[in-house]
């Protein structure tokens, strides 16, 4: 399949679920989104919850091998049988000896997605054992053949009115189904039979206790208990990485995990079950026999998972995956999981951010190859996650394995130069979008001639069938005189013995070459305020490279950035920088790229320039200088600037500034870099953008403001007006 092809089905496939799901996926996520903010207002001690569940995680994994020793001895201590699976296949193998050794004839399951990832149906099937499942989201799909899009909510691109419409096909009440209510008591009747009938309870365990071998339930229904103790043998099928040493490590658990999932403080049912239970037996079919006659038959099995897990516990890049408590807040703080949902975010078991981790650590690379670009690394799952995983980072990692494998495309050599091929063979499309740079510099050279140049429709026709750029975007407008050319044409306006601060302004590629003015307002704001300002050399980041998955030339960047910035900070100049996803790379990312001390040191001293001008402001420079308000405006924040918490300080200075703002509060504009130039997914991001057009619908001639340069575009284009940076509404008047 040509690129081109392949990009047009993607496109197609996602337009297809954008139609289909999207609406629904839209709400849902929504309402779990509200209740996850409701819910961490009300938590004082998110943060260290947090710290202390990432510990534990860490550890235990650490461990693992011990734990699963210590689980055994208590598992069989207890009367049960701990079962380590290598594999899919060993475990199903072994299920399905113990279904043949009680003469199983029905099973019933409560909602796991590790027996959704060993496809423990598939096989109980093939020997003749018939499964129910119980939970209500998982019973839907069941009779609607499809798989789950939501690691909480497996049916959760399903509305009521989809639910009552399928229930009334398959089951062809009476009187048709219609409310919530009468769809719930059927299933809860219907599902309470199949209980009762029952050889087998499945389930699966949020959460082991190596101690004791006691595993715990979160559930909102009530279904994993009654499965686990209605039938007198209960399966308990769970990954390796849900040990924990004992009931004291359960603790910040318990309290994150509902309060993540869904926003509760609590879930409804948290069942501690240390098996076999000694709780009686009741045989259904004979109801005069006393309960607990057949007390002492009952079985219990942990089949602990491996498939793949101790190899990620092996693999640096992956390893955290495993302290993933399966939340689901990744995939409902992500702007485009919150439109696609998991039928296009997701392989064939896991969805959202995480994904990408576990299929590849269970099915390879490959498995994740179809969805990853769709994390845009903007960041928003990070501080949603409530043991702290990188998530974005194990995403570009994979990237970059995925990149390695790619075989160079005939057409590469269009693209030949533009990087220093560190990586080795790539896509002419991950080339094109991984050296900006590059282009950026051609075009300013050759400016207006590059300009007029891409322009030209069939110019526009090459670079969507051979580099996937949408034809649809405007394309940046480079400019003949750089920052850097203007800044050298003038002499700092403030001489530094005369100055209060010392600000080297780190010229990022777009300031650099294309929106130059925004760059210039933040040298005339600083100096206005009182700041000595140099201009640091104008190398790349490394985030551009970096959003394609190439480790090794933002690495390369990275490291040319900190020679650079190195005499400055050695000076103790404070580093101001204008574009947030650049900032993000200084203050995140450079952790994985440079060593600790050079990273200490840029990380430390990195300001947002709203963030730097609050602060003048604040320890006493004047406001006269600046800009008075002339229009009302609506502000969209950029996604890094909400994950590294300096969105605050734009309003702040704004509000200070006397500007009337309105603010929108979407998770992210859907342009996200370069995503919302790719052919495939110019659709998505479109319609990521739509919900922050809807926001300020009402803003009638408002200025529209946004910090990062993806979001001032797609503001620009879903408004059909231009957009502006923050520093330039308040930038003295006056050019210089
Ligand atoms: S990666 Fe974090 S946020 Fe995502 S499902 Fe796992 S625990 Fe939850």
């Amino acid at each position: 399949m040509s690129a081109q092809v392949d990009r047009r089905r993607k496109a197609e496939r996602i337009r297809t679920l954008l139609e289909t799901e999207g609406e629904t996926v839209q709400e849902n996520v929504a309402h779990l989104n509200q209740g996850r903010y409701d819910a961490m207002e009300r938590f004082d001690d998110f943060e260290a919850l947090r710290t202390a569940a990432r510990e534990i995680k860490a550890e235990a994994i650490e461990n693992l091998p011990t734990l699963i020793e210590t689980l055994r001895e208590s598992v069989e201590s207890n009367g049960g049988t701990l079962y380590l699976a290598d594999d899919a296949a060993d475990a199903n193998r072994y299920i399905s000896e113990v279904a043949a050794s009680k003469n199983a004839e029905t099973l019933v399951k409560s909602k796991s997605m590790t027996t959704e990832e060993i496809e423990v149906n598939a096989a109980l099937a093939d020997v003749g054992v018939e499964v129910w499942e119980t939970d209500l989201g998982e019973f839907v799909l069941q009779v609607a053949d499809e798989s789950p899009s939501h690691l909480i909510g497996p049916s959760l691109h399903k509305s009521r009115e989809d639910v009552a419409e399928l229930f009334n096909q398959v089951f062809d009440p009476e009187e048709p189904f219609e409310t919530a209510e009468e769809l719930t008591t059927f299933a809860r009747d219907y599902l309470g039979e199949r209980i009762r009938e029952a050889d087998i309870g499945m389930t699966g365990a949020n959460f082991v206790l190596a101690d004791s071998g006691t595993i715990t339930l979160v559930t909102n229904e009530g279904n994993a208990r009654k499965s686990a103790v209605t039938p007198d043998t209960h399966i308990a099928v769970t990954g390796v990485e849900k040990i924990v040493p004992g009931v004291e490590e359960l603790h910040p658990f318990v309290e994150l995990i509902s309060k993540s999932a869904t926003g509760q403080d609590i879930s409804q049912y948290v069942t501690m079950l240390t098996p076999p239970v000694d709780s009686p037996t009741i045989d259904f079919e004979r109801p005069d026999e006393p309960l607990g006659s057949g007390d002492g038959e009952r079985e219990f099995h942990l089949v602990l998972i491996d498939n793949g897990r101790m190899a990620m516990r092996d693999d640096e890049q992956l390893r955290e995956t495993l302290y993933c408590i399966r939340c689901g807040a990744c995939a409902n703080s992500c702007g485009n999981f919150q439109h696609v949902g998991g039928h296009a975010f997701g392989g064939e078991t896991y969805t959202g951010g995480i994904a990408t981790g576990w299929e590849t650590g269970i099915e390879g690379p490959d498995a994740a190859s179809e969805f990853n670009d769709l994390c845009t690394g903007c960041s928003r799952c990070v501080n949603a996650c409530p043991v702290k995983i990188d998530i974005p980072w194990i995403n570009t990692v994979v990237r970059d394995r995925l990149n390695r494998e790619t075989a160079p495309s005939e057409l590469s050599f269009l693209v030949e130069g533009l990087t220093p091929d560190a990586e080795g063979s790539l896509s002419a499309p991950k080339r094109f979008f991984g050296n900006f740079e590059t282009l950026a510099k051609l075009g300013s050279a050759t400016a207006p001639v590059s300009n007029w140049l891409v322009d030209l429709a069939p110019v526009r026709t090459l670079m969507d069938r051979y580099l996937g750029v949408a034809p649809q975007r405007e394309l940046p407008t480079f400019q003949r005189d750089t920052l850097t050319d203007w800044f050298e044409s003038r002499r700092p306006r403030l001489p530094n013995a005369d100055a209060d601060r010392t600000v080297v302004l780190y010229p990022d590629t777009y300031t650099n070459y294309v929106h130059t003015e925004r760059g210039k307002a933040a040298v005339r704001t600083l100096e206005a305020l009182g700041a000595h300002v140099e201009l640091a050399t104008p190398i790349e980041s490394g985030r551009a490279p970096l959003s394609q998955g190439m480790i090794a030339t933002a690495t390369a960047q990275a490291d040319a950035v900190a020679t650079d910035l190195d005499p400055y900070l050695a000076a103790e100049f404070d580093l101001v920088v204008i574009e947030p996803s650049d900032l993000a790379m200084f203050r995140r990312e450079y952790r994985k790229l440079l060593d600790e001390d050079d990273y200490e040191r840029i990380s430390e001293h990195s300001y947002d320039v709203m963030e730097y001008v609050y602060g003048l402001l604040s320890n006493g420079a004047s406001t006269e200088p600046l800009a008075s308000p002339d229009a009302p405006v609506a502000y969209h924040s950029h996604c890094q600037q909400r994950t590294l918490g300096v969105d605050s300080y734009t309003e702040a200075v704004l509000d200070e500034l006397g500007f009337d703002v309105v603010t929108s509060d979407v998770e992210c504009c859907g342009m996200a870099g370069s995503f919302g130039y790719k052919s495939e997914y110019y659709e998505l991001s479109m319609d990521v953008g739509e919900a922050l057009h809807d926001q300020f619908t009402d803003a009638g001639d408002r200025t529209l403001v946004a910090s990062g340069t993806s979001c001032t575009e797609q503001l620009t284009e879903l408004f059909a007006r231009d957009a502006t940076h923050p520093v330039e509404l308040v930038a003295p008047d006056g050019r210089t």
